[in-house]
C-alpha cells in the first residue's frame, strides 16, 4: 500500500469521462489499495481513480473510518451505474480532495440505486440512502468528469471563484501531494498532527 498523489480539480484527467474498466489484474488491485490508503490518509471518505490520475471507472468509498456512527464496510466500485435517484432531493455539505478546504452544500436526490462489479467480476446492486448515496453520487460525477461545484447554484459559485482560482494556481495548503493543472507535484505544506 502507498500514498499516492491527488489530482487538482483543474487537472484535465478530471474534467475526462473515464474509460470502463476491462481487465482486474494485478496492477488494478494494486490501485485500488494505493487508493485506499491514500484516502485515509487524506481523511476522505470517498475517491474515484481519476482522483489519482487513473481515467477508469472505478472508485472507494470508507464512511466509517472516520465516522463512529456509520457502520459500513469500506466499498469499491468497479464500473459503477445509477439505475434510478428518488424524487425526494435533500441538501448537505460536501467536500473533495481535489479541491482543498472548499466545502459547500450541494443538492442531490435522498435514495439511488445503483449496479457495480467487485474485484471477483460479481455484479452487485444496492439501494444507498443519506450520506452513502451523497458520496457515491459525488465519485460516479467524477468519472464522469463532473466537479461538486458545478452543482451549485450560481450565487454559491459565484461566491466560490476567487477561492477556486486560488486552487488552479496551486496557492492553498493540503496535507497530502497533489499533482497540479500543469502536471507539477505539490508536497504537504503543511503537517497533521
Ligand atoms: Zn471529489
Amino acid at each position: 500500500m502507498a500514498v499516492i498523489p491527488v489530482y487538482n480539480c483543474f487537472h484535465p484527467v478530471l474534467k475526462q469521462k473515464t474509460e470502463p474498466v476491462e481487465n482486474i489484474d494485478d496492477e488494478l488491485v494494486k490501485l485500488v489499495d494505493d487508493m485506499f490508503d491514500t484516502m485515509h490518509k487524506a481523511e476522505g471518505i470517498g475517491l474515484a481513480a481519476n482522483q489519482v490520475g487513473v481515467s477508469k471507472s472505478l472508485l472507494v468509498i470508507d464512511i466509517g473510518y472516520y465516522n463512529e456512527k456509520y457502520k459500513g464496510p469500506p466499498i469499491l466500485m468497479i464500473n459503477p451505474v445509477v439505475k434510478s435517484f428518488s424524487d425526494e432531493i435533500y441538501e448537505y455539505e460536501e467536500g473533495c480532495l481535489s479541491i482543498p478546504n472548499v466545502r459547500d452544500v450541494v443538492e442531490r436526490p435522498k435514495i439511488i440505486q445503483v449496479s457495480y462489479y467487485d474485484l471477483n467480476q460479481k455484479e452487485r446492486n444496492i439501494e444507498a440512502d443519506n450520506l452513502l448515496s451523497r458520496v457515491i453520487q459525488h465519485e460516479i460525477d467524477h468519472l464522469n468528469g463532473i466537479l461538486f461545484f458545478e452543482r451549485l447554484t450560481p450565487l454559491r459559485k459565484t461566491l466560490l471563484k476567487n477561492k477556486l482560482r486560488k486552487i488552479e494556481k496551486g496557492q492553498y495548503e493540503a496535507d497530502y501531494p497533489m499533482i497540479l493543472p500543469d502536471g507539477k507535484l505539490l508536497n504537504p505544506t503543511r503537517k497533521t498532527v
